[in-house]
């Protein structure tokens, strides 16, 4: 059931001598709640995430300062998981300055012509260590060339995310049997199809409708070790959305998952 919410106001009338007259407002605030509890949920958790590996740092730098103050050991070890902790909190910033510039600019259309072919041949080289590490193979399967009326950097943050979730959550997964990546590009007459399909362990139907939302997670412990930052599908879905585009979401237990971008081709 959808919640609303409304505002009610009384305001007296002048009317005939003797006789009360008053005009009735009903204003429905439902959106407006909306948006505000969204975005209160948002700073909360935004200051959450922020403040765990903050709360780790200071904790070591107090032990530093005390107890492990002369031990060599302990020093390395520690400075190694601060570094870490510090590289997470720079991630999590750059992805919420992110957000909050695409949002800003959600009602302009980027208009360059971008090659997709390119973005993803350079995703792919550029993915393919962190392919190997995790004993996956990145196959690509597209066009000579594919022209999009767009942003170059943001089209490459959506290729990026998207087959670099591929490796972390699907092809990386221990019972994962297949391990292949496959990145597909088909363009049609007006519009192009990219999608990236793992075969890993997929997600169940209930969080789809919830994964593209900010600090959404299946698995929180899972992404945080992975270095995620719960943002990452949020700004393929704005970016997406500003491209005129559309994101799909295929998955299945145990069968993988397929997401798919549609956009528009550039028409000179
Ligand atoms: P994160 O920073 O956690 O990677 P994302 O917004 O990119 O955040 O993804 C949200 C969640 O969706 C992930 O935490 C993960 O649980 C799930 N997910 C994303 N891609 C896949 C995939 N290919 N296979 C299984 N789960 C996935």
């Amino acid at each position: 059931p959808v919640e609303r919410f409304f505002e009610l106001n009384v305001a007296p009338m002048e009317g005939p001598p003797g006789s009360a007259t008053m005009i009735l407002t009903l204003r429905d605030l439902s959106e407006a709640r909306r948006v505000e509890r969204m975005r209160v949920d948002f700073v909360a958790n935004a200051s959450h995430e922020l403040r765990t590996p903050l709360a780790s740092l200071l904790g070591f730098v107090e032990t530093l300062q005390g107890p492990a103050r002369h031990d060599e050991q302990a020093r390395v070890k520690f400075l190694g998981i601060m570094r870490e902790q510090a590289r997470r909190m720079t991630r999590l910033v750059d992805d919420l300055l992110s957000l909050s510039r695409i949002e800003q600019n959600l009602h302009l259309l980027p208009q360059s012509p971008v090659d997709l072919v390119t973005i993803l041949r350079h995703i792919a080289d550029t993915l393919a260590p962190m392919a190997l590490e995790n004993n996956t193979v990145l196959h690509v399967d597209a066009p000579a060339s594919v022209i999009v009326p767009g942003d170059r950097d943001e089209l490459l943050r959506v290729v990026e995310n998207l087959v670099e979730n591929a490796i972390k959550y699907g092809a990386s997964d221990p019972g994962c049997e297949d391990r292949d990546v496959e990145i597909t590009l088909l363009s049609q007459e007006r519009h192009c199809v990219f999608s990236v399909r793992d075969h890993g362990p997929g997600i169940a139907p209930e969080h789809l409708p919830r994964l593209t939302e900010r600090f959404y997670r299946v698995d929180a412990g899972q992404s945080r070790a992975k270095g995620g930052t719960g943002l990452g599908l949020a700004i393929v879905k704005h970016i997406v959305a500003r491209h005129r585009g559309r994101l799909g979401i295929e998955s299945l237990p145990e069968q993988g998952s397929t997401f798919s971008v549609t956009l528009p081709l550039y028409v000179s």
